[in-house]
Parts: C-alpha cells; sequence; structure tokens
C-alpha cells in the first residue's frame, strides 16, 4: 500500500491525528494507496510556514523565482513517465492520454510563468502639469490557497501553482482527496528542486475539513478554485464575508453547435473527441450536440458508428480510447443520468451501460460511450452537468434557434461551432453566453488566453496576465516633485 504525506514546511509528513483516507485505482475499483485525512491543524501548521516563507520568496528576484520554476518544470519532464503512470492508476485515464496531455500541461504550466513573469510590467501616469508622477505595483498578495479538482489532477493543480508562485505568493494547495497522488509526487521534485520551505504547501484530505480550514482562515488572502458549482457558491460566500479575492472555475453544460456548412469530416472527427477524452470528463467536453437538421440523420448515424469504434479497455493498452471513470459513485451517477434520460423519453443510441473488463481490471468503472436523442432541451438530462462519456444529439432548424438553445443552460463555460462560413461563425460567437468559443476546432489552447465561464460556471479569469493579475495587489504610488 502506498502512503502519501503531506508537504508541510518543506517537510513530507502524515496528518497530525494520524487519520489516513483510501485512495482508489479506478482501474480495477481497488484501494491502493493511503493519503492523509488532514484536519484544521495540518492546515493551520501549512499556513503558518507559507506566511513565515512569504518574506523570503516575496523579495526573491524575478529571475530567481523564474528560475527555480523552471527547474520544477524540468523535473516534471525528466520524470514524465513516472508521472504519466500514477496520474492513470489515480485517476482512472487511458496512461497513453496522461502521458501526451496531463503531464506535458503540468510542466508547460510552470514554465509558461516562469516566463511570463519576467515579461510583468505596470504603469505610470504622469501628472505633467502639476508636476506630479504616479506608478503602480503589483505587489504579491501573502499566502493564497489553491483548491482543485480529480479531472486533471496535475494539469489543474499546478494551473494555478505556477502563477501564484510566479508571482510571490506562498500558497497552500489541496488536491482532490479523490486523485492526490501527482501532488504527492509533485511535492518530492519541489523538494528536489531546492523550492525553499514553506513556499509550497500541499494538505490532503477532505474539501469539508482542509478546503473549509483554508479558504475561512484569516490569513489566506484568496481563494484559487476549480471544481463544481454547488462547491464554488460555498466558497464565494465564506469569502464574500471575509473580503478575499476568488476565482471561481466551476461546472458546464457545453454546446456545440454544428452547422450543415461545416467541413464534415474533420468536424466529426473533433466532435468525438470533444465528446469522450478523458471519458467525458474535462470541463470542457461539449455535452449538447446541436446539429443543422439538414444533416441530422447523417450526422447521427455516422457519430454513433464512432463512438461504437471506440474502444473502452485498461488504462495500460495503447488502444484503449475510453477507460475507468473516477470513482465508483460517479460512476453510479453517470448511470442514474442514463436511466433518467430514459425516464424524460430520450432515446439510447449506443452505450448506456457499464462494461466489465477481464481478471484483476473486472470491478473496474467503466461505462461505454453513450449518445442520446430524443430530448427536449430543457429537461434534466440536457440543463445539469454528467461529466461522463454521455451527450445528447438536437437538431435545430436556424442560427436563431441554435444559439436559444446554446444559451438555454444556467452553465456558460465553453461552446464550439462548427462551420464554414465567416460572418455567421462571428454572429454566434458574439451571441454565446459563453467564456470561451473554439470556431471549427476544440480545447486549442494558448495560455496567454483568458481562462473561465460565465454564469453558473465561474468568476474571473485563469490564463496569462489574467492569473498574474489576480495573485497581485495593485497600489499606486504617487510622488510631487519640483
Ligand atoms: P468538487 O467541487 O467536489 O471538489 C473540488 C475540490 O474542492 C476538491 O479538492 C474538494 O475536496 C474541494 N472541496 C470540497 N468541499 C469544499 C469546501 N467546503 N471548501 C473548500 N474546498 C472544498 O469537484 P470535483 O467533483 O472534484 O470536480 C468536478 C467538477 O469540477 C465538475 O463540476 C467540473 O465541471 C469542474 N471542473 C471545472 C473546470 C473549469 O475550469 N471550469 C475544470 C475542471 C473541472
Amino acid at each position: 500500500m502506498k502512503e502519501i504525506l503531506n508537504y508541510i514546511n518543506g517537510e513530507l509528513k502524515p496528518a497530525k491525528s494520524s487519520s489516513r483516507l483510501d485512495v482508489f485505482d479506478p482501474s480495477k475499483g481497488t484501494v491502493y494507496a493511503q493519503a492523509p485525512d488532514s484536519g484544521r491543524q495540518d492546515v493551520q501548521e501549512a499556513i503558518d510556514a507559507a506566511n513565515k516563507a512569504f518574506d523570503i520568496w516575496s523579495n526573491y528576484s524575478i529571475d530567481r523565482r523564474s528560475r527555480m520554476l523552471h527547474r520544477i518544470a524540468d523535473l516534471i519532464e525528466e520524470n514524465q513517465e513516472e508521472l504519466a503512470l500514477a496520474e492513470s492508476k489515480d485517476n482512472g485515464k487511458p496512461v497513453w492520454l496522461a502521458n501526451k496531455v496531463d503531464i506535458p500541461r503540468a510542466s508547460q504550466n510552470i514554465r509558461f510563468f516562469a516566463n511570463a513573469i519576467t515579461q510583468y510590467s505596470t504603469e505610470a501616469y504622469d501628472m505633467v502639469e502639476l508636476k506630479a508622477i504616479n506608478y503602480t505595483l503589483r505587489q504579491p498578495l501573502g499566502v493564497v490557497a489553491a483548491i482543485s479538482p480529480w479531472n486533471l489532477p496535475l494539469y489543474l493543480f499546478t494551473w494555478k501553482i505556477a502563477p501564484a508562485l510566479a508571482a510571490g505568493n506562498t500558497v497552500v494547495a489541496k488536491p482532490s482527496e479523490i486523485t492526490p497522488m501527482t501532488a504527492f509526487l509533485f511535492s518530492e521534485l519541489c523538494i528536489k528542486a531546492g523550492l525553499p520551505n514553506g513556499v509550497l504547501n500541499i494538505v490532503h484530505g477532505y474539501g469539508d475539513k482542509v478546503g473549509e480550514a483554508m479558504t475561512t482562515n484569516v490569513l489566506t488572502k484568496a481563494i484559487s478554485f476549480t471544481g463544481s458549482t454547488k462547491v464554488g457558491g460555498h466558497i464565494a460566500k465564506v469569502a464574500a464575508e471575509r473580503f478575499k479575492k476568488v476565482s471561481l472555475e466551476m461546472g458546464g453544460k457545453n454546446p456545440n453547435i454544428i452547422f450543415a456548412d461545416c467541413d464534415y469530416d474533420e468536424m466529426l472527427k473533433v466532435t468525438l473527441r470533444s465528446s469522450f477524452t478523458n471519458q467525458g470528463q474535462i470541463c470542457l467536453c461539449g455535452s449538447r450536440i446541436l446539429i443543422e437538421k439538414t444533416i441530422y440523420k447523417k450526422f447521427r448515424d455516422d457519430f454513433v458508428e464512432k463512438a461504437k469504434q471506440l474502444k473502452v479497455g485498461i488504462p495500460i493498452d495503447p488502444n484503449s480510447k475510453i477507460s475507468a471513470v473516477v470513482s465508483k459513485g460517479h460512476m453510479e451517477k453517470i448511470l442514474s443520468y442514463i436511466e433518467k434520460a430514459k425516464e424524460e423519453g430520450g432515446v439510447v443510441l449506443c452505450g448506456g451501460q457499464r462494461v466489465k473488463m477481464e481478471g484483476e481490471y473486472s470491478e473496474g468503472w467503466y461505462i461505454s460511450p453513450t449518445i442520446i436523442e430524443g430530448l427536449d432541451q430543457n429537461c434534466k438530462v440536457n440543463q445539469e452537468e454528467i461529466f461522463g462519456p454521455v451527450v445528447t444529439i438536437m437538431p435545430f432548424e436556424n442560427e436563431a434557434e441554435a444559439i436559444t438553445i446554446a444559451n438555454s443552460t444556467e452553465y456558460g463555460l465553453s461552446a464550439t461551432v462548427w462551420t464554414e462560413n465567416q460572418s455567421k461563425s462571428q454572429r454566434v460567437s458574439r451571441a454565446l453566453n459563453a467564456g470561451i468559443v473554439w470556431i471549427n476546432t476544440w480545447l486549442l489552447r494558448d495560455l496567454r488566453t483568458p481562462f473561465g465561464g460565465v454564469k453558473n460556471s465561474g468568476m474571473g479569469r485563469e490564463g496569462g496576465y489574467h492569473a498574474l493579475n489576480f495573485f497581485t495587489e495593485l497600489k499606486n504610488v504617487c510622488i510631487k516633485y519640483n
């Protein structure tokens, strides 16, 4: 049994209470590791360490901070294979996917902000007639909290930690209790890189204990959260009462709008990816597919045929396109939505059940890619986030109807539009209530761009200078001269 430890003040240690929680391998449905079930005291120790380290880290030169982050990125790259295997075991995703996406992106996140901070600057405001000049400083906040979910564990964890550290803050971070392994391996790499004690602290455990202690503590100046809308809403209240800065990246119910004049083959290929990559457990996956009526039947038949060809298999098999979903509870939730779809009048065109593997994988949590048609846009299955390998397809008559359906949920994270008509793509992307719109592509990311959602999908933007702005406070200094 592997033992995961907290990383506090530069040391790896268990929870003060010695209590632990089980960590599962979703591909087998068995416990393979234990993580600290930490409490308020562990969090306090981490926050005190971060508070003490702030003086040292915030006074490092930018170049020195940047070099330290590059060293950590180098170590991620050097340990790519091990990290990818660990991510796959912890989360259930195919190993090839962790190798291709999760781990490379984790090192890119850190390298990106190690570079970005060297180009970050502030403004001056000259008052010529009054003989005065103002300049603004962007100063780090102090101790900040980073809380992340289980779907892209190291990828999203580093996406928060990197800008926070680059800007000169010290960090107390919590990965999901469901997928803590790569955060633990990451703490070992930070020690190896020589990150000063207390600059980054990682406390493992449940959200209502560790997360709550982090967000309510008077010393944490900002909270960067990615996870469900329900928990995000709770954190928004906690933060508001204490006047903390907060950045919330939450759930989605993203539409894909497919017009008849699209590049059909490319659209079909990418729509398959945007529906089922990572078992559909990416906040940006398109889960409501809207198709112009004239090509609906063709699309339905082709899409179902392609989805049936996707191999559901164990994570170490390089041919597996879909592996296990993250937990038993999550599998049951996804299956219950498929049942609900049937009750709501939907027709399951393919998939719809749990898939049993052989041998030691027979208790793993696998679900076949599922396509449902015949549902009304306002039913629960089309309104609530499922976050699994399940999509619905719906025909639309015209542009106006597509926009109305696309905007008809409480979410607004991302949307994808497929058309070769430039003017149409511009009109539609402007009309969509979403923080991110892709035209004729999906998940093409430039880390400088603003990332985040509107409505119940998010508050604030991550990415590029937006993240550095979040993790700093502006101060204006006005100087009078003669
Ligand atoms: P979750 O909200 O259950 O948990 C997210 C994190 O919050 C975990 O680390 C959890 O322990 C912690 N937490 C729980 N209760 C807390 C509390 N009271 N105080 C502080 N922290 C607490 O979400 P999840 O199930 O881990 O992740 C899936 C969700 O994440 C989906 O809704 C998905 O759409 C969303 N997500 C959004 C984005 C985005 O960028 N918008 C990216 C990935 C995932």
